[in-house]
């Protein structure tokens, strides 16, 4: 299976549909940050919503989705773009409850704590909603925030379905939402299929594509378009150096006393930046002497 964003409609009654296929990303993230069964599963199921969100949003903008929850998970966040593009981090990596992968991400979470969505609307404008996290699924908890804080009718599913060897066997997820003139009915009708378990077990028996909206849009499913997925981080080394810069020419000195290294590791994608000696105290030199950020390069 190859990972893929959908865009479709039900033109019949109005409802427009997205659906991501991320199983290949997903088990990449999870590489990268070496993640446990239960925190990959987790942190699956919040890239599958994290890419629906960025898929939702107008034009070229950013959207992230976070979780501070009293579990041993303890939180997480994932930071979409419109294209495809999406990166995350978990804060903790090594959780993995043994027996039954249905309440393993529960038990992680918890009780009790915050889901919120950030949205870059551009010109730096920013939109956060949030509902309190309940006890459930992060997508149990989303579906809540789309109820409190967003204007259109949306039914929703986000499904990590693990195998005997694998626990992102597959990893995938839906958004059908009511466009003004849609019918209430159809959308109930959406709601009514995931919740008797229509999306999950079309995932668990291998459907894809066109075939794995339909089991929960019915027939007249029109595709709109297609497109690539990618767990893509957009860290580089000039931020790094922006990083450093902001310890003041005194706090570089004082690392210079010590450590003679700054070591920066990109809590998305593992990059390593190290800005050594000599290019540290070019910065304090530069610091110190006024010269606005920027112009060595
Ligand atoms: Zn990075």
């Amino acid at each position: 299976m190859k990972d893929l964003l959908l865009r479709g409609l039900v033109r019949g009654s109005a409802l427009r549909v997205i659906q991501v296929e991320a199983t290949d990303l997903c088990r990449m993230a999870r590489m990268l940050h070496g993640l446990a069964p239960t925190s990959a599963a987790v942190f699956s199921e919040a890239l599958a919503a994290g890419l629906l969100l960025g898929a939702l949003q107008k034009d070229r903008s950013r959207v992230n989705l976070s979780l501070e929850v009293d579990g041993p998970l303890s939180g997480l966040l994932v930071d979409a773009d419109t294209e495809g593009n999406i990166r995350g981090r978990v804060r903790r990596p090594d959780i993995h409850f043994p027996g039954d992968p249905s309440i393993g991400p529960r038990a992680a979470l918890g009780g009790s704590g915050t889901l919120s969505v950030l949205r870059d609307l551009g010109r730096g404008e920013f939109y956060r909603g949030s509902v309190e996290f309940v006890p459930g699924t992060l997508t149990e908890n989303l579906r809540r925030y789309f109820a409190a804080s967003e204007q259109v009718a949306t039914a929703l599913d986000v499904r990590v379905h693990p195998t005997d060897r694998e626990p992102l066997g597959a990893v995938a997820g839906i958004v059908v939402q009511k466009m003004p003139e849609g019918s209430p009915e159809a959308l109930e009708d959406v709601r009514e299929r995931i919740a008797a378990g229509a999306f999950r077990d079309a995932l668990a028996r291998g459907a894809a594509g066109e075939e794995l909206a339909r089991s929960v849009v019915g027939e007249g499913l029109e595709v709109l378009g297609r497109h690539p997925l990618s767990y893509l981080c957009n860290c580089n080394r000039e931020r790094a150096v922006n990083a450093v810069s902001a310890l003041g020419p005194d706090g570089i000195r004082a690392v210079l006393a010590e450590e003679r290294q700054v070591v920066i590791d990109c809590e998305f994608c593992k990059k390593r930046y190290v800005v050594d000696e000599p290019e540290l105290a070019e910065i304090a030199r530069r610091l110190e002497g006024g010269v606005p950020g920027g112009a060595k390069a």
